[in-house]
């Protein structure tokens, strides 16, 4: 497995919509797997393909407390459907705009279908957590940030500080 680099605002890749996976095979559970690796290097709790530069419908996922076993979780080509009328607000962040956490409403409940790891259909019911993690990975998909949900001033506030993040770490690293 391998840590890869994830990209961040104001990458331009982060806006592309992902193309849907022809078969789950081992050279994209190889992908999986260091998607997964990646995360939690990071320290997240759901990471999408394009965040690592790769256009393809694949999302991981572990939702687990710090004090829980690991609960790694795999997505391909998800589909979502029958979201709740009940909106709810959550704090949200994301390893694509380091540092930067904020509030976006989402239906609490929805339907979720996808391939498994293994390449099995699976069909579900997404709330609470898992709910807002797995809308806000499948924005990734379609080019979407949470940031994208803020006022215009508030974006480009979190973009400026991404790109002083990232800049004192290139120093750093220098
Ligand atoms: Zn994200």
């Amino acid at each position: 497995m391998a840590v890869l680099e994830i990209r961040t605002v104001p990458d331009p890749v982060l806006k592309e919509v992902s193309q849907p996976v022809d078969q789950v095979d081992d050279d994209l559970r190889q992908l999986m797997d260091d998607m997964l690796q990646t995360m939690y290097a990071a320290d997240g709790i759901g990471l999408a393909a394009i965040q690592v530069g790769v256009a393809k419908r694949v999302i991981v996922m572990d939702l687990a407390g710090p004090d829980e076993e690991a609960q790694p979780r795999y997505f391909v080509n998800p589909v979502l459907s029958d979201p709740s009328d009940t909106l709810k607000p959550y704090e949200e962040g994301c390893l694509s705009v380091p540092t930067v956490y904020d509030e976006v409403e989402r239906p609490d409940r929805i339907r979720i279908r996808y391939l498994d790891y293994d390449g099995n259909p699976q069909d579900e019911i997404a709330e609470g957590m898992f709910a807002v993690c797995i809308q806000h990975e499948m924005d990734h998909l379609e080019g979407v940030l949470f940031i994208d949900y803020l006022s215009r001033l508030k974006r480009q506030r979190a973009v400026q500080k991404v790109k002083k993040v990232e800049k004192s770490k290139d120093r750093d690293a220098a």
